[in-house]
């Protein structure tokens, strides 16, 4: 018999998330606080574009005043520093986010460096990192932002559970760790290099999968009634994105599972506007 799972839609809470966030834009306007984001998009990777595109709608949908530098490929990392410090010192833009990955020329950790912590909305300056680690207010990154949200959106209480992250990236894997061991969670972190990792995501009451393997986490890994996010995207032979979770599987142990698409995906960019509006109130903040 079929177990019964319940899908977590990141579609439906996203929708949420973002009306709320309008109504706040619309009060800050009221307030002659005007929320401005700055899109720095280096070359013309098509993946980069598109997400770039994506962002910038969600911007325009909320009322945040948005615009995109677009810079060639060849463009030198004193160039894109210059135009980084540019941004740093204009009075309208309370955010910048440099579109990852860069081309193979520039070093990424320097130029995560060079942007003003206060407006790295995508909480990847070391400040920002730093912060989380210490617990301190910061901006924290938006992918697992919108995982704990996803997860906090199932009534379970994290404190306490067991939680498995697989994948130790600087942007998903090792900041979602963090989050959850901020909810008392006790967590594992898994890598490529990580023993029995099937028996690790066994014992989990949480599972985060961060990896980029299209269906690598299978069904029968997966701890009856566990809480299963999938944050992979990849994309098959036939064009169609799936996620690092075999789904089909899966939802037969999980209780809660997100899928890929519709998952995962518009909460970070639900994220990344409530980061825009957070960075924007410190910076008007008397
Ligand atoms: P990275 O490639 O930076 O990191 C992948 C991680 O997975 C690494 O830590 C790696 O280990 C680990 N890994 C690789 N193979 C295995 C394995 N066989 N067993 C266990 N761990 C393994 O990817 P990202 O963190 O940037 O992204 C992960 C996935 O999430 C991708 O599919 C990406 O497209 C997606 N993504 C989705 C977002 C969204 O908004 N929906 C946002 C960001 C990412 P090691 O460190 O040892 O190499």
């Amino acid at each position: 018999m079929r177990a019964m799972f319940t899908l977590i839609d990141g579609k439906i809470l996203a929708h949420e998330i973002r009306q709320n966030i309008k109504k706040e834009v619309a009060q800050l306007k009221t307030l002659g606080v005007e929320p401005g984001l700055a899109f720095v998009l280096v070359g013309e990777n098509p993946a980069s574009q598109i997400y770039v595109s994506n962002k910038q709608k969600a911007c325009d949908e909320v009322g945040i005043r948005n615009f995109t530098d677009t810079l060639p490929a060849t463009v030198s990392e004193s160039e894109l520093l210059k135009h980084i410090e540019g941004l740093n010192k204009n009075e309208k833009v309370h955010g910048i986010l440099v579109q990852l990955p860069l081309p193979k020329q520039l070093d990424t950790k320097k130029i995560i460096l060079a942007i003003d912590p206060k407006k790295d909305v995508d909480g990847l300056h070391p400040d920002n990192l730093g912060r989380l680690v210490a617990k301190l207010p910061g901006l924290r990154p938006c992918t697992p932002q919108g995982i704990l949200h996803l997860i906090e959106s199932t009534g379970i209480n994290v404190s306490g559970k067991d939680a498995c992250v697989v994948g130790r990236s600087d942007i998903v894997g090792k900041p979602t760790a963090l989050l959850l061991l901020a909810k008392d969670a006790t967590v594992t972190l898994c890598h490529s290099q990580t023993s029995a990792l099937s028996a690790k995501i066994a014992q989990a009451d949480i599972v985060v999968a961060a990896i980029g393997r299209a269906k690598f986490i299978r069904g029968d890994w997966i701890k009856q009634g566990a809480v299963v996010i999938d944050v992979g995207t990849n994309r098959l032979s036939d064009g169609k994105i799936c996620g690092d979770v075999d789904f089909e599987t899966a939802s037969k142990k999980a209780a809660f599972i997100s899928p890929v698409p519709g998952g995962v995906g518009p909460m970070t960019i639900a994220m990344l506007l409530k980061n825009t509006i957070e960075a924007c109130k410190n910076k008007e903040k008397p």
